[in-house]
């Protein structure tokens, strides 16, 4: 029998009770994987095992896939219409909300994020993005198209029927929603994998799915290790896309894996090392304030993450000044995800707090300066101090490379031309910025940034109506916005013949 875990917490924050089944989510039914793996989940902050879940493998994905083909042929896709659709969508937004400070505390002791962050940021925006695509549901329309007196051609956008889904750690249920609704809303039957290290919000949500009435086999949550479940839904046969978000060295193997197996459709999104531009004429504060949300929101785990900031010689010393202070007050605010002034807490796990600090060492190696921070942050957990790097080369592995910490490199720049140029020098295109009160030289450079997203005087500041994705290789396909439903849509063109002999 699966089994289920429950635990109280009386914290400054959050006091009530957390439980949730452990099992896998299969066809509606709560079940043990075939092959009977568990994983333990850790909490961030101490480093001590929360509790253990399942992990499934190959075999349970196969059924997993035979229960949502099954779903879709006979109790979905195009037997279900959009307004159905999307009113179990808002359902399920209603029983998150209603399980909102839950949820919270969930994603805060599995990830270390601050609880208001986890409840203001991740779970509203999880809400917000099921009522979005609950909206869209019924306005999945095609065309009609004019062809000559004899004949006419409408298009169809249709759904692809199983969708395989992948996602990371540091967003678990905010990433859950941004692949599940627009996925269901355009007809679509789910077999997601949440990260193996952050399963827990995801199988909360999972308890939901047959309360907000979803047929059995829509939604299914296969938990377990990208190279088992991963790679088995990436090279499924019946599952026709795939959508992924994580790291590009996974996305590449999952664009390999499809080739290999169905050529089905892949979304990637990826990582990024985005720059953030901020000429002399900004405006000083705010650029300040933004910068440093743009690098160490989420403890510096956002692949949108400004981890590149260049800054024009003018304001150059006064802003590593006051990124600084600002950088100090942050570390002041570290700790216990459950205190209530707390706005930093640890990194996602061991492993990322080994590799943050090896990227530390490598900048050391290289010749640049660690300005402030650079250590680890208490005696428990993973916690690391807010970083600032400077004398940074453009060669050097802490400029190139996708560090996903709080670790900011800050790069002085002379002219337009040299900061469009230097921001531009990396294979990632996820995001970028640019802070200037002259409205011509904004719109000027944020045409000229090679970015999926980019931000004129603000950072990080993304709304789920408008696209996201990346430029080179930080991905392809967009999520959020009504872009989203066409990369859970294929196009059919229907031709009619109303008079047109042989
Ligand atoms: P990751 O690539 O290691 O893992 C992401 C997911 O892929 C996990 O569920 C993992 O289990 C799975 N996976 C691992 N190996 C796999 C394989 N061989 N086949 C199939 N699946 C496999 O990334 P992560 O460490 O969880 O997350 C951090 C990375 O994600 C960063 O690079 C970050 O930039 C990126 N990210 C991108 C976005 C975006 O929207 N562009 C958002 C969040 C995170």
């Amino acid at each position: 029998m699966p089994g289920t875990w429950e635990t109280k917490l009386d914290t400054p924050t959050f006091k009530g009770s957390l439980s949730l089944n452990t099992g896998l989510f299969i066809d509606g039914k709560w079940v043990d994987p075939v092959e009977g793996g568990k994983i333990d989940v850790v909490n961030p902050a101490t480093g001590k095992v929360i509790t253990s879940v399942a992990v499934g493998t190959g075999k349970d994905v196969d059924i997993a896939v035979e229960a949502a083909k099954k779903a879709f042929k006979s109790k979905w896709g195009f037997k279900v219409p959009g307004t159905e659709r999307g009113r179990l969508l808002n359902k399920l937004a209603d029983l998150i909300e209603a399980n909102l400070d839950e949820l919270a505390a969930l994603e805060s002791l599995n990830v270390g994020k601050p609880f208001t962050m986890s409840k203001m940021v991740d779970v509203k925006a999880s809400i917000q993005v099921l009522r979005y695509y609950a909206g869209w549901a019924d306005k999945i329309h095609g065309k009609t198209i004019e062809t000559n007196e004899n004949k006419f051609a409408y298009t169809r956008h249709e759904p692809y029927g199983v969708v395989g889904q992948i996602i990371p750690w540091n967003f678990p249920l905010t990433m859950l929603s941004w692949k599940i609704a627009p996925a269901v809303a355009t007809g679509n039957c789910c077999v997601l994998k949440p990260s193996e290290i952050t399963p827990l919000t995801a199988l909360k949500v999972a308890g939901m799915i047959n309360e907000a009435g979803f047929p059995p086999g829509v939604i299914n949550i296969v938990n377990g290790y990208g190279i088992t479940v991963g790679a088995a839904i990436s090279a499924h046969p019946d599952i026709r896309k795939v959508a992924f978000t994580g790291s590009t060295i996974v996305g590449r193997k999952i664009q390999e894996a499809s080739a290999k197996s169905n050529l089905k459709v892949v979304s990637l999104e990826l990582g990024g090392k985005s720059p953030n531009v901020i000429f002399d004429d900004a405006d000083f504060e705010q650029a300040v304030k933004w910068a440093a949300l743009g690098i160490y929101a989420n403890m510096g785990q956002i692949c949108t993450a400004g981890s590149r900031i260049f800054v024009q010689e003018g304001i150059y010393d006064k802003f590593l000044a006051a990124f600084t202070q600002a950088s100090k007050a942050l570390q002041s605010a570290t700790g216990d995800p459950f205190a209530a002034t707390t706005q930093h807490g640890p990194q996602v796990s061991q492993v990322q707090f080994d590799r943050i600090m090896g990227y530390l060492d490598s900048a050391r190696k290289d010749g640049a300066t660690i300005h402030i921070g650079g250590e680890r942050h208490g005696n428990e957990g993973y916690f690391i101090q807010p970083t600032i790097v400077t004398d940074c080369k453009p060669d050097m592995k802490i400029v190139r490379e996708e560090v996903f910490g709080p670790v900011a490199a800050i790069i002085k720049f002379k002219t337009e031309e040299e900061a469009i140029e230097m921001a531009n020098d990396t294979n990632y295109g996820l995001a970028a910025a640019v802070f200037t009160e002259n409205n011509s030289r904004a719109v000027r450079v944020a045409h000229a940034l090679e970015a999926g997203t980019t931000w004129v005087n603000c950072y990080n500041s993304s709304e789920i109506q408008t696209p996201f994705g990346g430029y080179k290789q930080s991905g392809f396909g967009r999520e959020l916005g009504e872009y989203a439903l066409e990369t859970y849509t294929q196009v059919k063109a229907v031709h009619v013949n109303i008079g047109l002999k042989l």
